[in-house]
């Protein structure tokens, strides 16, 4: 991994919404000083690159092209956003049966190149997706990841600040577990700035209501699908925070979808816990101590994975 002096390199296979919004992201923070976008639609990543390229004088330097496998070779950090969105019809497992052989693909297109870098999943089923990457990748766990949950860990500080009335990066809260459906929001490690929600509550005269949060984190994806036919601008900035947690070795925490090794007693299952991100990808998993319903439940939402895991493959 390159620190600091030399200029880092990313690749983002898959110039869709998501990877041309996190193309941008980056772009925009400068952490890369070249990032190539890789899709089998050659005139799609051809003209998201130039189209941020254009932009450049206005921020700052960086190489920003289309490009082919090849340029895997020298990536500090692999991004992989291709895949297939659910058609009318298609039941979730269909998607996940078409994704996963996509996936399998790309990660032997990529191995053919592959030097060293970090690879981050986010194509859904992100869960299933991590697990079948980093199996037939060969690399260490703490070198695959997934974005997992820190889409919806974002979305539920978002509900939090917008319920309080506070600023939304004094939220301290996350969502282990399912990409998905079975998502497990952690009450019992909310905060705003340190204070736990039920004095938090007792400072402002409120009651928070846990099941309408819950309900909305569930659910507010599907209700952007349905507005706007696809979400890519909150996942692109996450998939930004990340890539600058590694480059610049920030060792911050965030939750992602990582192939557990024991926590919880679960093995083998990529799923999301809160992490330490930095220069060598996951630096460490935390495991912490969850409430009997939050450990019950994320139990529950690791067989809910590996049933689509054991189906899909
Ligand atoms: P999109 O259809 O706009 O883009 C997908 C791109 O992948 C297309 O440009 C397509 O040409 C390309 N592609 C397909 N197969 C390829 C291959 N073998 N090699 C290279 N490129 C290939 O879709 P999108 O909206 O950008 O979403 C991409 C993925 O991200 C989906 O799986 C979506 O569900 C997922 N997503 C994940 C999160 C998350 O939180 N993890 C959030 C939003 C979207």
């Amino acid at each position: 991994m390159k620190k600091g002096k030399e200029p880092a390199k990313v690749v983002i296979i898959g110039g869709g919404f998501v990877g041309a919004a996190s193309a941008f992201a980056l772009t925009m923070t400068g952490t890369a000083a070249e990032i190539v976008i890789v899709d089998t639609n050659k005139d799609k990543a051809k003209g998201e690159a130039l189209d941020i390229s254009h932009g450049l004088s206005m921020v700052r330097h960086q190489n920003i092209r289309d490009g082919v496998y090849e340029d895997v070779k020298g990536a500090d950090i692999i991004i992989i956003t291709a895949g297939s969105a659910r058609k009318p019809g298609e039941t979730r497992l269909d998607l996940a049966k078409k994704n996963v052989g996509i996936a399998k693909a790309i990660i032997k297109n990529i191995m053919q190149y592959y030097d060293g870098g970090i690879i981050i999943v986010v194509s859904n089923p992100v869960d299933i997706l991590t697990k079948i990457i980093w199996q037939e990748s060969g690399l260490p766990r703490s070198k695959v990841f997934g974005s997992g949950t820190s889409l919806d860990t974002s979305r539920y500080k978002h509900l939090l600040s917008e319920y309080y009335d506070v600023d939304v990066t004094k939220v301290n809260a996350f969502i282990i577990g399912e990409h998905g459906d079975s998502m497990v929001p952690v009450w019992s490690h909310a905060s705003i700035c340190g204070i736990r929600l039920d004095d938090f509550d007792k400072l402002t005269a409120k009651k928070l209501d846990k099941k309408y949060i819950e309900e909305e984190v569930r659910t507010c994806g599907a209700k952007i699908i349905q507005l706007k036919g696809a979400t890519y601008y909150a996942i692109a900035m996450s998939i930004s925070k990340i890539v600058e947690a590694i480059i610049m070795d920030h060792r911050t925490i965030m939750t992602a979808s990582t192939v557990l090794s024991g926590q919880y007693g679960i093995n083998d299952i990529a799923m999301s816990l809160p992490c330490i991100i930095g220069a060598n990808g996951i630096e460490q998993v935390l495991d912490i101590e969850l409430s009997e319903n939050e450990h019950k439940s994320f139990l529950e939402s690791a067989d809910k994975i590996n049933e689509v895991l054991v189906n899909a493959n």
